[in-house]
């Protein structure tokens, strides 16, 4: 078989847990199968580095910041091709660029466009471990791009989807994919299976156990996808297409995004054109939108309000006013202490009263929903984020108590 595994930086993140790792590759690779890994880097690394160049410079380019931020990677895949070495077998580290792994020149968030399989099938013919920085790539100008936060995941399912990979195993620091973060909730139960959908939903929605984009690229081209522990060998969880237990189960999981701001816009004109004026300016300044809410109109004015994320906040506030003449509105007001909270599951579309059962559990917690916003398979609430812990624990009570 042929099998692609991805360790995440908590499982890379000291020399002992290197050598850890290296057992782990070692055992599957002396079953007799050929092996591809990804690494992301060690510990907080990604972090530091981070924090290194804001020590330089408040606002660096995104391209240098990709010049720093791969460096993590590829330290961490010649540690482990040192500690497979002096396991005495074949071994051999890559990074993007000695790949292939082709992305688009969005620094800090790109995308890939196409993996070389050449050079890894060249090396899994000499019967070598491979092991690929993750997190990397290149792009059309020669230049180095990362692929945004947690993308040492994509990496891994883009690989396994190039060399038709029988499976593509991702190990971390917990036992698999739980119905909530089981940092947060300790009665959080381990699902045995999810389908690509849930998960994407999950992943979108602030479960950072995947990276979202991984999860896509593994559903569109019907990768093999195990979430599994690096800490103790048992089956992990099993991301798929249909699951058996789907009609079962209420919900599969429940998310909290911490990452959101609110905007209100007050007092705009009640009257055609305006929703889709504010609205453009935000696409103008590339900004995300994710729930949106417009009032009943009243006097003539109307109000809307939407999240978008943290990060953005001041560029929407800015996009916003800077239309202020043109759109006409009274005051804008923003809110960056809320939380969004989501419920998951494929079931909902087929079972009624879900909503009505995580609303119940909110009100019974006495927390109160700001907005709403649902589709076939979530519903997300933005509440305030003092209580979003409380509202996990909440709903989690109520789903699978
Ligand atoms: P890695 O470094 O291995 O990529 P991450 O920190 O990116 O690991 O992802 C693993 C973490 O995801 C876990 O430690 C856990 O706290 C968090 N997490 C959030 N939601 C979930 C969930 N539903 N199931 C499992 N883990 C979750
Ligand atoms: N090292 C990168 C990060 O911390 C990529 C990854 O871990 O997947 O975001
Ligand atoms: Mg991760």
């Amino acid at each position: 078989m042929l099998i692609v595994q991805k360790f995440g930086g908590s499982s890379v993140a000291d020399p002992e847990k290197v050598r850890r790792v290296a057992g782990i590759i070692a055992d599957t690779y002396c079953e007799g199968h050929d092996v591809v890994v990804v690494l992301s880097a060690q510990g907080k690394t990604t972090d530091h580095l981070i924090e290194m160049a804001r020590q330089i410079n408040e606002r660096p380019s995104k391209r240098e910041m990709d010049m720093l931020l791969s460096t993590g990677e590829q330290m961490s895949i010649a540690l482990m091709a040192m500690a497979i070495e002096r396991m005495g077998l074949p071994v051999v580290s890559l990074c993007a660029w000695q790949v292939g792994l082709e992305t688009n020149c969005a620094h800090c968030n790109a995308q890939i466009l196409r993996v070389d399989v050449d050079r890894l099938q060249a090396e899994l013919d000499k019967r070598r471990i491979v092991l690929v920085a993750g997190f990397q790539g290149l792009a059309r100008t020669g230049d180095i791009t990362t692929l945004g936060r947690g993308g040492s995941d994509t990496t891994a399912v883009a690989i396994a989807a190039a060399l038709h990979a029988d499976r593509c195993q991702i190990f971390t620091d917990v036992e698999g994919v739980y119905t909530a973060d089981p940092r947060d909730v300790p009665d959080a139960r381990k699902l045995a299976e999810i389908t690509y959908d849930e998960m994407l939903e999950l992943a979108s929605l602030g479960a950072k156990v995947l990276h979202n984009r991984s999860v896509l690229m593994a559903k569109r081209y019907g990768v093999n996808l195990e979430v599994l522990s690096s800490y103790v060998r048992k089956p992990g969880t099993k991301v798929k297409e249909v699951v058996k237990t789907m009609e079962e189960m209420k919900i599969s999981g429940i998310a909290k995004d911490l990452n959101v701001a609110r905007i209100a816009v007050i007092g705009l004109p009640d009257e055609p054109g305006m929703a889709f004026r504010v609205f453009r300016a935000l696409a103008n300044a590339r900004i995300n939108v994710d729930i949106i809410l417009q009032s009943v109109g009243r006097d003539g004015t109307n109000d809307i309000s939407f999240t978008v994320p943290r990060s953005d906040l001041e560029a929407a506030r800015e996009a916003i006013e800077a239309y202020r003449d043109v759109l006409g509105f009274d005051h804008v007001n923003v809110d960056d202490k809320v939380a969004k909270v989501s419920i998951v599951g494929a079931g909902m579309m087929t079972a009624s009263g879900i909503a009505a059962m995580m609303f119940e559990a909110l009100s019974d917690a006495k927390i109160n929903i700001q907005m709403i916003s649902t589709s076939e398979i979530k519903v997300s609430v933005l509440i305030d984020e003092a209580y979003a812990d409380r509202a996990v624990q909440a709903i989690h009570e109520a789903f699978f108590r």
